[in-house]
């Protein structure tokens, strides 16, 4: 978004509550427009040599022995370590970012808004967006508590460093007991590793923002889980300070704004990781919102509902996660075996080519905003 806005002329400002770039987190998918909007970034070839080389996913049993595969991979939708994609877009935005702050509180007026900042002095802005996930700040302030609108789906994820020599070289391996999940995330193409976590559960309480508690959730879930090489991977992604733990959950907002603050990226629609859209999304968003107000001279009240109306239809058909959770945490023994057989035909690559076509039925054509850039 920022990045965007610097191209248009826009001077934005970025506030990022981590002192430093937050670089944590799996492969995920540059696919569909998302790829049109790295390629007018100028970007695209430096994603597909960044992207990673995972076959995709298989499960094992105890032993470790592969029971079934599902080959994922997809040539025109290059999948690239979340943290290579954050560094790259910060090397493209040459913008300010304060760094280690906050927005404490937001006033808007028939001008502008007056925003109060952690630890920065005070300043007005144009529009406020807010982008700052899940767990947003910005929306809790301008629209609520985040219970009103985060929809928890009866998981939780962890992801992590590892070691290596953990997982097998291009796949993702995952180890099923019922209603838990440990696996790692390995391509052949780069050094690191990352474990990766789920597991069923009713709603836990607990602080989103306390990296040791959520380590010792995740022990706690794991606690007597000896199968395959969980014990190694728990050990090894408990050692990692950059843990990433969250409530499997999605967003639904009726609307992404209030008067001159809204809402882009998982703030606004998150749908979840096992959405696998997460990355598009944002992309796709924020390229969206940011033509559009360079389209519409930073009219607010021209911009948001437009980017509202072209962007939903895609978040919509994202936001229908399908069987995804089902076939990496089977909740029964049984359950396991039928996704074990259903894993061996080859129907997952034909539903997910039918589900693609469906989506790209659905979507908005992306304009064309750097014509205005
Ligand atoms: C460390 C990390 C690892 C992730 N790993 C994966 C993964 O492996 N697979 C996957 O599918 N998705 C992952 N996600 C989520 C994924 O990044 C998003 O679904 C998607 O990229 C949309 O991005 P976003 O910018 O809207 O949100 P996010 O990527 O969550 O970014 C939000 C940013 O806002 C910052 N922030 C939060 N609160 C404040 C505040 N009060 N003030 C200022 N800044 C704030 C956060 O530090 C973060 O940098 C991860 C997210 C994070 C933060």
């Amino acid at each position: 978004m920022a990045s965007w806005l610097a191209r248009h002329g826009i001077q934005p400002t970025v506030v990022e509550r981590a002192s430093a770039l937050r670089l944590g987190g799996n492969g995920v998918d540059v696919r569909g427009d998302a790829v049109t909007v790295v390629e007018r970034m100028g970007l695209l070839p430096r994603v597909r040599e960044l992207a990673t080389d995972v076959r995709g996913m298989q499960f094992v049993d105890a032993t470790g022995r592969a029971v079934a595969r599902i080959h994922t991979q997809d040539p025109a939708s290059p999948e690239i370590m979340r943290g290579d994609l954050v560094a790259l877009l910060r090397a493209a935005t040459d913008v300010d970012v304060l760094l280690g702050d906050s927005i404490r509180a937001l006033e808007q007026d028939d001008d502008g808004v007056h925003v109060t900042f952690e630890h920065s002095p005070a300043r007005r802005f144009d529009p406020v967006v807010g982008a700052d996930g899940m767990h947003s700040n910005v929306r809790r302030i301008a629209f609520g508590p985040e219970e009103r609108f985060i929809t928890f789906k009866d998981h939780y994820f962890a992801f992590a460093d590892t070691d290596a020599a953990l997982g097998e070289d291009r796949w993702v391996t995952m180890f099923n007991t019922p209603g838990k999940m440990a696996g790692i995330y390995r391509s052949g193409n780069h050094a690191q590793a990352k474990a990766y976590f789920m597991f069923r559960s009713a709603p836990l309480d607990y602080d989103h923002r306390d990296v040791a508690e959520h380590k010792r959730l995740v022990s706690e879930a794991f606690a007597g889980e000896a199968g395959w090489r969980t014990r190694q991977l728990l050990d090894s992604a408990l050692t990692d300070p950059g843990f990433y733990f969250d409530a499997l959950g999605q967003v639904r907002m009726n609307s992404w704004s209030d008067g001159r603050v809204v809402l882009l990226g998982d703030a606004a629609w998150c749908a979840s990781p096992a959405s696998g859209a997460g990355a598009e999304l944002a992309l796709v968003g924020a390229y969206r919102l940011a033509g559009e107000l360079a389209a519409a001279n930073g009219d607010h009240r021209v911009v948001f509902p437009r980017y509202d109306a072209a962007h939903r239809p895609l978040v919509n058909d994202k936001q229908q996660i399908g069987p995804n959770v089902r076939l990496k945490v089977p909740k029964t023994d049984g359950g396991r075996c039928v996704r074990d057989v259903v894993a061996r035909l080859p129907l997952m690559k034909a539903m997910s080519a039918v589900e693609r076509r469906a989506q790209a039925r659905n979507a908005r054509p992306l304009p064309d905003f750097t014509r205005a850039a």
